[in-house]
């Protein structure tokens, strides 16, 4: 595979750092530009990062004495000097469109881990295992924006990373109706005890639009494409609560499930345990070789022991029982930063650029 110089746009931010983290040793992807707002531009990334960094491992040292650019002033200039970004930014809406279409339109394709785009029909929505295909409406995407090579993909929000995996091999039996109950973790709006000392020995019921988007997006990664665009799936019916909890890492849900065909117990194990989607069968760097992880023990999956399986890209499942009022609950974990944030932008990045879409 031939190598890419790509950029952080959001590098400072707690998904940026990630990025970084992950980009470090990456073996496709050199990190060359980091790109934040104008109270970090012209600094180095050690001096505008500051007492933010979050990692676990010190800011990589070239990484530290690279200086920071402006994302939206200096578009032009990061656009030509990079194959592609990643972007992961806190801005209003309206501006994160405007930086990404710009980006693309200047022919340098976003990889991106903002919600704004992912209700487009034309801009692929990727967990890369179970959506792939969706990468060919970009052919249409290109054709709006009148570009070349310039296009948007997103991942879609970090709530839906454990359940939506853990149902979609089970789609075979018809999937009515899910409940699920979002335990998330605090890093998931970017802050850690330090900075949110008040989620110590707490549980806040209320994470803004969250639920929506958990209900909403996973209908369009189950959608179909037709016509060059991605037409949502009308079914299941998804009801979610998402609830902030003391957590530094790792979304957990607590998922209840209606089939129209009921399968047996050890079926739906069989099915997580067999389960390989594209990243698998390609190989990706990124990918982990066991997807989906079935925990006999009945208390596991657990945030603290079992978030960082496979690099935290695996998704940990436990608890499979029958219900008395759906068919079966179950338990299900994955890490929110990692699968569910910058991690999964890389490997949807990894997917892109197996298939050519950086050429
Ligand atoms: P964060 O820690 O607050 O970081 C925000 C980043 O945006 C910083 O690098 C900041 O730069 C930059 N920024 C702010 N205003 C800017 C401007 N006017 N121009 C250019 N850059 C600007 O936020 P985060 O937690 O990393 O989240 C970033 C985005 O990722 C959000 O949209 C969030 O919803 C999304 N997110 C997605 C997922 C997911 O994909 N599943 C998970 C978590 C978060 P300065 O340091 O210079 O201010």
């Amino acid at each position: 595979m031939q190598s890419y110089n790509v950029g952080v746009i959001g590098a400072t931010g707690m998904v940026g750092q990630r990025f970084i983290t992950l980009l470090a040793g990456h073996p496709w992807f050199k990190l060359k530009v980091l790109a934040a707002s104008e109270r970090s531009a012209g600094k180095t990334y050690r001096e505008a990062v500051g007492g933010k960094w979050a990692m676990k491992t010190p800011i990589p040292d070239f990484v530290g004495e690279t200086v920071v650019m402006d994302a939206v002033k200096d578009m032009e200039k990061i656009a030509k000097a990079v194959d592609f970004v990643f972007c992961a930014v806190d801005m209003p809406s309206e501006e994160i469109i405007a930086l990404e279409q710009g980006y693309a339109r200047l022919e340098c394709p976003v990889v991106s881990n903002n919600k704004e785009h992912r209700h487009f029909p034309d801009v692929p929505m990727l967990i890369p295992e179970c959506n792939a295909e969706h990468v060919s409406v970009i052919e249409t995407q290109r054709k709006r924006l009148g570009t070349k090579r310039g296009f948007v993909a997103v991942k879609p929000n970090c709530s839906i990373q454990s359940y939506v995996p853990a149902l979609h091999p089970l789609r075979e039996y018809g999937i009515e109706t899910v409940l699920a109950c979002n335990y998330q973790a605090i890093s998931g709006a970017g802050k850690t005890f330090e900075t949110w000392p008040e989620m110590v020995d707490n549980l806040i019921p209320f994470i803004k639009g969250e639920e929506q988007k958990s209900e909403i997006e996973p209908m369009k990664i189950w959608g179909e494409v037709e016509n060059g665009v991605i037409v949502p799936a009308k079914k299941p019916l998804i009801t979610t609560q998402c609830l902030r909890v003391p957590v530094s890492d790792g979304h957990t849900s607590a998922v209840f499930v209606k089939f129209a065909r009921k399968p047996s117990k050890e079926a739906i194990i069989k099915a997580w345990a067999e389960y390989k989607g594209e990243p698998q069968e390609l190989g990706l760097p990124s990918a982990p070789k066991q997807f989906l992880n079935y925990f006999e023990e009945d208390n596991r999956p657990q945030a603290k022991l079992d978030r960082d399986l496979e690099n935290g890209m695996a998704v940990s499942i436990g608890r499979l029982r029958e219900d008395t009022l759906f068919d079966y609950k179950f338990v299900c974990l994955s890490h929110n930063t990692l699968r569910g944030a910058a991690g999964g932008g890389v490997l949807a990045a990894e997917l892109l650029a197996a298939k050519g879409y950086f050429e």
